[in-house]
């Protein structure tokens, strides 16, 4: 012991001892009917929840300390982890008297439970749709290893990839905690940096720990059963999130049942920018749920359904069969409406099973939960029901994995009364007949009850005091109260107990009796419930496993009822899937943008085909704001749609199966901010280049916009040359550009194509179309946008007469040698060739100007106005903009 600690007060050093066991945690310290917590702790809490500091006069320093009552505890728990903190509680484990008997100076403490933002049973920090995931990663030579759990639903998974897809798989996880060992607490990898880490001894790392650990909790003697025998360094990570997970919630952990192999190769790959891109949970802006697919997608009726519907949104399938059977199972229930309303009204009825189960598991489950359970359980025979006639593979297959479990159904109805109350330590649990013990001690009660008053009535005659009365309160028990009239009635062997205004309040031993029994009695009957229902909890446990088999079941026919639901309310088709390299799609729309736009303003469907052999990157060409990266988005949708099983957005769709999907969406789309965004874009594009195969689907949107015009061009260009020509990365593309030179790659390259989104000039207007036609834009309105944008006449004005000198004088990046250098100069000179004649014809107010078209201040400002995207740019930022341009002229 420190001499520092030795001046404590014994509370102090049980204090301390307890903090130190739990570094990196806040400790919430029951002293009587508070939480308290001292030091740095209390300077935190009271920061974070907003409760005042207080000192500690603690002997020779002032010890800052802020608590609240015990009974907060559920309220600011919740805010302290929600705002990543861990936080872990510690509980008095005797009671006062027996710490005084055994000689403590203090009663024995121990930290009952940690809570964290990974590791959490609490409703009040759970979303009902979204599974909650600790992960624990590692990595050795190339490869990278992944545990990660749900601890409230009992998932635990493990999974292994090359280092480098690693971080595409946290993505896809996107853990709440996330575990690293200590030793890398200064080293932290940068793509790392933005999870909730937390460190954790690197000795749990070493040697055969976490296999034996694994082994031990699954009971197994090896892993092989589970088919991650071979997935060494997984297994290490996989333990280490064991260990955390067993620290952390010391309880049992008896619901996570299975160790499940994570297969990452089973699902299309989806980096990152794409889930981002296509905003498939979360948008790109606002990083909001409305304007994004799952919203859009999801109306299931039941939570286990919703975290699944994410699930399989973020892994869309790669082979046939299991996607065939999605969409002939949608396609059923979407045609029976009958069945699909009734099947969404039974739905609604089921209680969130796995996270039920799992409370019962740790013992964190009351009465009522077992009532839910048990409702739940008698809704399955009705749900079942609603289908059993359709005669689909997939749903005979669930419905034959919904077992009714009868048994457990009739050992709750039997066992439970019928409104039990929330606590389990205050009794009226159980129903009368339950068990004899129980019924006996209940009758001693209440027969006692009756005593009592038998009691009162013979003493009321044979004293010959009709007013006398029996009462009870905490302090004397059972007592007979006399009013003062009749004091000289009261007998001997009455014991005077309290005298009050009008009475005198009495005992006799024969009362005490009674109440003994009926005290005694109650305080048993409530123990022995405690007892039996603790018992029933962890009988029920016992049918974890099959009640996680039913939650999954559950949650697949919620899924497909609410693909269904949204495909005929939304008017979808049911996509043809081939194992081909063709996508063919007829009168396609944007599966979110449709239902976002204003009544009257009809979305305009679109025609796509792609085909490796055929037009295999199309280049697209229109004016901002025609709809271009609509068209892309649309069409990465529908075929990530028709993967994961769900009808799509079209008349007809035909979807050959696609094993990756890559997006690159424009710089000024792009909000990494403070990054350099054209880095960041080139490293996207590398990206595609070093994964794409001939199944994949690139979306390509503005490729080089955040760099000069020649250079974005330059790189355009040949990033769609690699594409048509290195047969492995031929994948197929649509490729969104304002560079209009690019089409003349069509004339070059035999799977290039152009097209491009029309638009209407009517009385110096643009109007949009919306169509995708095939051939390149020759216009790109630019200065058109502009001014329906509202910038001022005068920029308008001026901008169309340098542009018509700019036109005269064409530009052709292809001569016969075809070297976009030499392209390059050609612009230039051309451009200095305009600016020549305007100058000769008078039209260039300043000389100049006509230098600053040549120097970098002239191709600012081109690159400005380019750059600039005017239905996007607020009033301000208009202005802004002008301003900035006219210090550039
Ligand atoms: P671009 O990429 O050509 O600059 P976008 O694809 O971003 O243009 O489309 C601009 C806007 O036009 C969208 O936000 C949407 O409101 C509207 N839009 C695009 N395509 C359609 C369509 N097919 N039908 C109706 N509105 C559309």
């Amino acid at each position: 012991m420190s001499t520092k600690t030795k001046s404590l007060t014994p509370l102090m050093r049980q204090y301390h001892h307890i903090k130190e066991e739990h570094e990196g945690a806040i400790l919430l310290f029951r002293v009587g009917d508070f939480y308290e917590t001292f030091a740095d702790d209390a300077e935190l809490v009271s920061e974070e929840l907003g409760i005042t500091l207080t000192k500690r006069n603690n002997g020779s320093d002032q010890t800052p300390l802020a608590g609240f009552p015990y009974h907060a505890l559920d309220t600011y728990l919740p805010k302290l982890v929600k705002k990543g903190y861990r936080v872990a509680v510690c509980e008095q484990v005797e009671e006062p008297s027996e710490a005084k008997n055994a000689g403590r100076k203090v009663v024995n403490r121990e930290v009952t439970e940690i809570t964290t933002p990974g590791v959490t049973m609490s409703e009040k920090l759970l979303e009902h749709k979204r599974n909650n995931y600790a992960a624990a990663i590692y990595w050795e030579d190339d490869r990278a290893g992944i545990g990660f759990a749900d601890v409230s639903t009992g998932e635990f998974s493990l999974s292994e990839v090359p280092e480098e897809q690693l971080n595409d798989l946290l993505q896809s996880i996107t853990p709440a905690e996330l575990l690293l060992p200590k030793d890398l607490k200064n080293d932290v990898p940068e793509f790392l940096l933005d999870y909730n880490l937390t460190f954790i001894e690197e000795w749990v790392y070493e040697g055969d720990y976490g296999y034996d650990l694994l082994t031990d909790h699954f009971e197994t003697h090896s892993l092989k059963g589970f088919g991650v025998e071979d997935q060494e360094v997984a297994q290490v990570a996989a333990g280490a999130l064991m260990h955390y997970i067993q620290e952390t919630q010391k309880a049992s952990l008896g619901h996570i049942k299975r160790l499940q192999k994570f297969e990452n190769n089973d699902y299309m790959a989806l980096d990152g920018s794409t889930k981002r891109n296509l905003e498939l949970t979360t948008t790109i802006q606002e990083g909001a749920s409305e304007g994004t697919l799952i919203n859009i997608l999801d109306d299931t009726a039941t939570a286990m359904g919703g975290r699944l519907l994410r699930k399989w949104i973020m892994r869309p399938l790669k082979s046939l069969e299991p996607i065939r059977k999605r969409l002939n199972a949608v396609e059923a229930l979407a045609t029976h409406h009958d069945a699909r309303e009734n099947l969404r009204e039974e739905l609604n009825k089921v209680a969130d099973l796995e996270r039920l189960i799992s409370r019962i598991c740790v013992g964190r489950a009351n009465a009522r939960d077992l009532m839910k359970l048990k409702e739940s359980l008698g809704q399955i025979p009705l749900v079942k029901m609603q289908f059993n006639h359709l005669d689909e593979p997939l749903l005979s297959d669930i419905l034959d994995r919904m077992e009714l479990l009868i048994e457990v159904q009739e050992r709750i109805e039997e066992a439970i009364a019928e409104e039990p109350p929330a606590s389990v330590r205050d009794g009226d649990i159980f129903k009368d007949g339950f068990n004899d013990e129980l019924d006996e001690l209940r009758n001693i009660a209440r027969n006692g009850k009756d005593y009592i008053a038998e009691i009162k009535d013979e003493l009321a005659e044979e004293t010959g005091i009709s007013s006398l009365k029996v009462g009870y309160n905490k302090v004397y028990g059972y007592y007979i109260e006399v009013t003062n009239t009749h004091a000289d009635k009261v007998p001997e062997e009455f014991i005077r107990k309290q005298t009050l205004v009008n009475s005198e309040r009495y005992i006799t031993p024969e009362l005490k009796e009674v109440e003994e029994k009926i005290l005694s009695s109650e305080e048993q009957s409530k123990t022995l419930e405690y007892e039996l229902f603790e018992e029933l909890r962890v009988e029920i446990a016992g049918y974890a496993e099959q009640i996680q088999q039913v939650a999954e079941a559950i949650a697949q026919i919620d899924c497909l009822q609410s693909f269904a639901e949204v495909s005929y309310h939304n008017n979808y088709c049911k996509p043809a899937i081939a194992d081909d390299q063709k996508i063919d799609i007829s009168k396609g729309r944007h599966p979110v943008v449709e239902q976002m736009l204003p009544p009257g303003d009809p979305f305009i469907p679109n025609d796509i085909h792609i085909e490796n052999e055929d037009e295999q990157i199309l280049i697209i060409t229109g004016p901002n704001m025609a709809g271009k990266s609509i068209i892309l988005r649309q069409t990465g949708l529908i075929v990530l749609l028709a993967q994961i099983g769900c009808f799509v957005p079209a008349d007809e769709a035909h979807v050959g199966l696609v094993d990756k999907i890559f997006t690159r969406v424009g710089a000024s789309d792009n909000l990494a901010a403070g990054e350099s965004t054209f880095l960041v874009e080139m490293n996207e594009a590398a990206n595609i280049l070093n994964n794409a195969t001939r199944n994949s689907l690139i979306l390509l949107d503005e490729v080089g916009r955040g760099t000069s015009t020649f250079d974005g061009l330059s790189i355009a260009w040949s990033l769609a040359e690699y594409l048509h020509n290195q047969p492995s990365v031929a994948a197929k593309t649509l490729f969104a550009t304002h560079y209009h030179e690019l089409n003349e790659l069509e004339n070059m390259y035999e799977h290039i194509a152009n097209y491009n989104v029309s638009v209407k000039e009517h009385d110096d207007k643009v109007i949009f179309l919306r169509k995708l036609v095939r051939g390149g834009a020759d216009h790109s309105y630019g200065i058109q946008v502009a001014d329906m944008a509202g910038l001022p006449s005068i920029v308008i004005e001026r901008a169309k007469e340098i542009l018509s000198n700019l036109e005269s004088h064409s530009l052709d990046v292809t001569d016969s040698n075809g070297t976009l250098e030499e392209g390059a100069q050609k612009k230039k000179a051309a451009v200095k060739k305009a600016a020549e004649e305007m100058e000769k014809q008078g039209q260039i107010a300043q000389p100049s100007l006509f230098q600053a078209q040549l120097d970098p201040n002239t191709e600012q400002l081109i690159d400005k106005l380019e750059a600039c995207d005017p239905n996007r740019m607020t009033p301000i930022e208009s202005l802004m903009l002008v301003s900035e341009l006219k210090k550039l002229v």
